[in-house]
């Protein structure tokens, strides 16, 4: 038993299940419904200003929960264009 396992508890949020490592989900299953929800909720496709730059990109939602999103990531996304909402 390692002592960060007790420092930082994280709780499943789906199902409210202990969850192993870093994760905010306890399974897969959880997890991809953590996606559809955040899907239907903020839609699949995310606008996300570039600070360097100032142009907006069209990132996945799910690649914003599955891998976070760092500031040299964003110029692998395409640029949200105003024909494409
Ligand atoms: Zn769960």
């Amino acid at each position: 038993m390692s002592p960060e396992k007790f420092s930082e508890p994280t709780l499943c949020w789906i199902c409210g299940s202990p969850c192993s490592g870093s994760r905010v989900t306890c399974s897969d299953e959880c997890h991809e419904k953590l996606v559809d929800r955040l899907e239907s909720e903020f839609g699949i496709y995310k606008k996300v200003v570039d600070i360097e730059t100032g142009k907006i990109h069209r990132v996945p939602t799910r690649d914003i929960i599955e891998k976070g999103l760092r500031q040299q990531d964003m110029r692998r996304y395409p640029e949200w264009s105003m024909t494409c909402q």
